[in-house]
């Protein structure tokens, strides 16, 4: 009894929507089982056919439960074995199977708010009127300027403690808003971290409480929206090769994504359009531009990757609602 592991399966619902169920296995497995829920009371499946089955994909320990535990992230298929509507991982392999040996690599920068429940309202916001203008939030320190950071810390320390590769985190520029960045973590699996990173910041939430508010614009107004920037490179543009610089590699890359532009948008999360209006930080949704550490356009080369001709790219398109399996499949097809 005392060796049974609890392995908690965590799948995305028809609206993309984090759900889970927890099993006993008395045994460690040598392949961590298949599973069924009931589709018909997630919006995936009807009454009379209902069971959707759930395959094992990544596997973390629990930080809530203990090491022994297991986060089990799957992927989903209906009773003809066919992939479910949201299951956008299915499609991502197929394409990252075609560039392994680029070895691409994604850093994904997760932008959130917290929010208290009762009034709706993002942490640190008042009951009424507006908090004291942008400036003194972003990488706060200190009472009136950072609200939840208990909640981000745990959030953070647990991550690590599951085995989620998570680079970092920061306060951002709104009150209440906040960010962690995930990465670098290669292909499919850059998504596999990202769903458990999410998974893992909602139930610390719910232990305290809050909510997490992923819409890309929340606030209307003179207020930052939230993005899921997304830092990509390949073996090529990390290293370069005899004929080319990593520059060169990263400035095709970049060519390419401008012919692709609207193509990419419809896969970059729902509501970008409120988000992407060429201020705070963001660039047109209409329109494809790029520069060296600019944060008004649609691709940002860092400034250090300039000076040593070699690294990655930022997209700064993405909202901070994406599918990150679409994203990065995206990308990379591109
Ligand atoms: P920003 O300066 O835009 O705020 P961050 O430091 O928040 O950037 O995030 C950068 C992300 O890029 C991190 O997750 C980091 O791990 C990731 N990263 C670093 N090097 C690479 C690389 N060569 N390819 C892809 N991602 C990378
Ligand atoms: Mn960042
Ligand atoms: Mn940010
Ligand atoms: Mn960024």
């Amino acid at each position: 009894m005392s060796y049974s592991i609890i392995a908690e399966y965590v799948w995305l619902d028809k609206n993309k929507n984090l759900r889970s169920k927890a099993r006993t296995l008395t045994s460690f497995p040598s392949v961590w089982p298949r599973w069924t829920y009931d589709g018909s009371s997630t919006g995936q499946a009807s009454g009379h056919d209902s069971e959707i089955t759930m395959i094992p994909r990544a596997v973390f320990d629990c930080p809530f439960r203990g090491e022994r535990h297991k986060l089990i992230i799957c992927d989903t298929y209906d009773s003809e074995g066919n992939p479910t509507e949201s299951n956008t991982r299915h499609s991502a392999t197929h394409i990252f199977a075609n560039v392994i040996e680029q070895h691409t690599w994604f850093g994904l920068e997760q932008e959130y708010f917290l929010m208290n429940l009762e009034t709706g309202r993002p942490l640190g916001w008042p009951q009424e009127g507006e908090p004291e203008e942008q400036g003194k939030y972003y990488c706060g320190v200190g009472s009136g300027k950072v609200f939840g950071r208990e909640i981000v810390d745990r959030h953070y320390k647990l991550c690590l403690e599951a085995g989620v590769t998570i680079s970092g985190i920061n306060a951002e520029v709104a009150p209440g808003q906040w960010e962690f960045q995930v990465g670098p973590v290669e292909g499919i699996s850059a998504g596999d971290h990202m769903i458990a990173a999410r998974y893992i910041l909602e139930r610390v939430a719910e232990e305290a409480g809050v909510g997490v508010e992923y819409d890309p614009k929340p606030i209307t107004g003179a207020w930052n929206g939230s993005g899921c920037h997304t830092n990509f490179s390949t073996k090529n543009m990390r290293k370069g090769t005899d004929d080319k610089t990593g520059l060169d590699w990263i400035n095709e890359g970049i060519e390419r994504l401008s012919h692709k532009h609207e193509e990419h948008m419809a896969v970059y999360g729902s509501g970008n359009e409120r988000r992407m209006t060429g201020e705070y930080e963001t660039s047109s949704y209409d329109t494809f531009s790029s520069s060296v550490a600019g944060r008004g356009c649609s691709i940002r080369i860092p400034r250090h990757v300039n000076e040593e001709k070699k690294g990655y790219f930022e997209d700064r398109r993405p909202s901070s609602n994406c599918d990150p399996y679409l994203v990065t499949s995206k990308i990379c097809e591109t």
